[in-house]
């Protein structure tokens, strides 16, 4: 009879674990698909919280019903019919009552419905009300089967409706759980009782049991509080961990703000510093300067400018005598900085490691043309180099000796640069690029790489993060902020194209920007495992587009599993113009900066999240240029959330509105790729939303 939270879910109850769902019900058992899914032990189905409850309290009578009005109504089903329309699409009409009326639900060219509805069942239904032939309806209907005839279950006041998908209900789900609260006897505590002992917090047992069938609001709320607690104290307690580590009797360095490498480098740069540019390197130098260890988070929306700002930051470590180095999240970036680098220091005199006569392991001097004339053979002030997969051999032997001998200055590179073989003589500065991409432990590795001190760490990224969060994910940190694109920009115009008419329209506009001398990008969504056939797969696409669409261009493919040499080798071609159209995956989707690119075509639009698109798309305008962002969009009307994030692209280019949209529509995982991040799942706790239990929790 008992039950432990270790025992697999399928010993809850053969019945409703063994219960098939979907088409003709030849599915795999409930429990298989819940295993599929992550949920394989009693205790993993218990962490499976309700993403919404429906109140029965709160549930409109049908009479009461007004045409225009969204409304959840509860009743029984009283008869399914099934017919073929004139256009010969199948119907099924789902008529329900609820003592006060009947209204009708109806499903187009969905036949299996007519087997899942099935008279004396209970439905719990929400959608709009609408007068068809005189009868009401509820269109767009989303239905919960709250109980079928005879089954003895849970029928509270709320019922909760647990996140589903395909082979499984959401009733099934709640079953389940049901009936493995019934046999379970007490959930241990996971936290010891001096932690939650002071708080004034519902025990473990209790939440757990509430968050699932609340009798009222009041309870769902302390259990969610209590919920939420477990799963901050245990992110506080990862953070501190680490920080402890990390930063146990470290002090750091007191750098020289002013000198000629950071002097100089504003005046040699070919273009006019925003102000935000300005007042950031300024902030920064200060930190900088202070003896203690800089953790400081540069915001700046996509193309605000902020490679030229770490640069400057670099050049202050350099000219204090130290090491500086520049992590970015994929090769194409890496070598994308590294060359940003060699075009704005070398006006200053800086020269790639490699290139230094008599560097650390150097062929011998061979006299050459070229440098007969140069009357300075003095040691360059500053040497950089790039360390990624591809630097191997010989390069990439002296590269690692420079480093670790300190000739090398400023390196450049991926998370290569953690790698155990990379030993830095005095690195003082660690800047790391679009940090979203990384884990946490990729950049404690980084900063473990300083020898004496702690380094300086400067982490940059375009996407906003809330302000308790960052908190949270790295302690003690301070944010610059970069709120202006640079001079001259053109604003970027968006939109959406659904029918093939649009399609073609914007296949045509990709052809005039290249033939006025432009280029295009167009992204495919990557094979997805789940989606595979629906998906336009970039290989194929590509294909098509160079072959049927467009015979007459250069086109270009870059996907991920490319080889990383390969890839840059395209993109090189595309930089330097050889290639007019760039089909790519979103491995183009950060940092890359093409100036002279002004069309952004992305297919699948629908199946990206507001933070990726609003990386695609800070793709271009980044010239002179007037620029173009289509999306393409397949899904069908249905996918609400999918439109509206298109909507909200159209509607705005601002990243901090994007941010906020997208918090509305999905919630903090998807902006900060929770699972790439190495955070752990928050599956209750928003952290934008629960800054005072944030804080209890840092607290205990
Ligand atoms: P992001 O903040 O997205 O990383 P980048 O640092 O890549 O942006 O800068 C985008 C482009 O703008 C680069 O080509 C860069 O050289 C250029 N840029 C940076 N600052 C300025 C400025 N003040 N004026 C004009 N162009 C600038
Ligand atoms: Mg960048």
């Amino acid at each position: 009879m008992g039950l432990s939270p270790s025992s697999p879910v399928r010993d809850i109850d053969p019945r409703v674990a063994g219960r098939r769902v979907g088409l003709k019900e030849k599915g795999p058992p409930a429990f298989e698909v819940l295993e599929e899914h992550g949920i394989a032990t009693v205790r993993q189905l218990l962490h499976h919280y309700p993403r919404r409850y429906i109140d029965r309290t709160t549930v409109v009578p049908i009479r009461a019903l007004r045409p225009g009005q969204e409304a959840t109504v509860i009743a029984g089903v009283r008869g399914v019919r099934r017919r073929m329309t004139r256009r010969r699409q199948s119907m099924v009409t789902v008529t329900l009552y609820d003592r006060t009326g009947t209204i009708d639900i109806t499903f187009f060219n969905q036949p299996w419905t007519e087997r899942i509805y099935r008279e004396g069942m209970e439905l719990a239904v929400s959608g709009t009300v609408q007068v068809y032939a005189r009868r009401l309806q509820l269109a767009k209907p989303e239905v919960e089967i709250l109980r079928a005839e005879a089954e003895q279950v849970h029928t509270g006041r709320i019922t909760p409706v647990h996140p589903a998908t395909e082979g499984i209900t959401t009733r099934t789900i709640r079953e389940l759980v049901f009936r493995a609260l019934e046999r379970i006897p007490e959930l241990p505590d996971p936290l010891p009782r001096e932690v939650v002992g002071p708080e004034d917090l519902a025990s473990h047992d209790w939440a757990v049991r509430r968050i699932h069938f609340p009798e009222d609001d009041g309870e769902l709320t302390r259990a969610r509080e209590r919920l939420k607690f477990d799963e901050l104290f245990t992110l506080e307690l990862g953070v501190a961990f680490r920080k402890h580590r990390v930063e146990a009797g470290t002090s750091g360095v007191a750098h020289e703000p002013a000198g000629p490498l950071a002097g100089g480098f504003a005046g040699s740069l070919p273009f006019e510093l925003t102000t935000g540019q300005r007042g950031a390197m300024a902030e920064i130098a200060e930190a900088m300067a202070r003896p203690r260890p800089m953790n400081l988070l540069l915001q700046g929306d996509v193309g605000s400018g902020k490679t030229v700002v770490a640069l400057h930051a670099a050049m202050v470590a350099v000219q204090s005598g130290h090491q500086a180095a520049i992590m970015a999240p994929t090769e194409v970036l890496a070598g994308q900085h590294h060359r940003k680098v060699r075009e704005l220091l070398e006006p200053l005199g800086a020269r790639p490691f490699l290139d230094v006569p008599g560097a650390t392991g150097s062929p011998p001097e061979q006299p050459s043309l070229l440098d007969a004339g140069e009357p300075d053979r003095a040691e360059p002030p500053l040497t950089f180099a790039l360390l990624t997969a591809q630097v191997t051999g010989k390069d990439r032997r002296r590269v690692l000796e420079g480093v670790e001998s300190g000739e090398v200055d400023l390196l450049v590179g991926t998370h290569a640069l953690v790698q155990e073989a990379v030993t830095f003589r005095d690195l003082s500065l660690a800047v790391i690029d679009e940090q979203h991409r990384f884990g946490v432990h990729q950049r404690i590795a980084l900063k473990g790489k300083g020898a004496a001190g702690a380094p300086d760490v400067l982490i940059m990224t375009a996407t906003p993060i809330p302000r308790t969060l960052a908190l949270t994910y790295y302690g003690d940190l301070d944010v610059a902020v970069l709120d202006e694109l640079p001079a001259g920009r053109q604003p970027i115009e968006t939109r959406v194209a659904r029918t093939a008419l649009e399609r073609n329209a914007a296949y045509d506009l990709v052809r005039r920007e290249v033939q006025a001398g432009r280029q295009a990008y167009v992204v495919c969504a990557a094979i997805d495992e789940e989606n595979r056939l629906e998906v336009r797969a970039a290989e194929k696409e590509a294909d098509r587009l160079a072959t049927e669409v467009f015979p007459d261009l250069r086109v270009a493919v870059l996907h991920g599993r490319m080889r990383p040499a390969d890839k840059d080798s395209r993109m090189e071609e595309f930089r330097g113009g050889l290639v007019d159209v760039l089909i790519s995956t979103t491995v183009i989707e950060v940092g890359v900066d093409v100036p002279n690119a002004t069309v952004m075509l992305v297919e699948n639009a629908e199946r990206f999240g507001l933070a990726q698109l609003h990386q695609l798309r800070g793709r271009i305008g980044r010239g002179a240029h007037r620029s173009s962002c289509i999306l393409c969009d397949e899904a069908g009307p249905e996918n609400e959330v999918a439109r509206e994030r298109l909507a909200a692209m159209v509607r705005t280019t601002d990243g901090f509105e994007l941010a906020d949209d997208d918090l509305r529509l999905r919630g903090e995982g998807t902006l900060f790729d929770v699972k790439q991040s190495g955070m752990p799942d928050l599956k209750l706790a928003r952290l934008a939303e629960d800054l005072e239990l944030v804080k209890r929790a840092r607290a205990r």
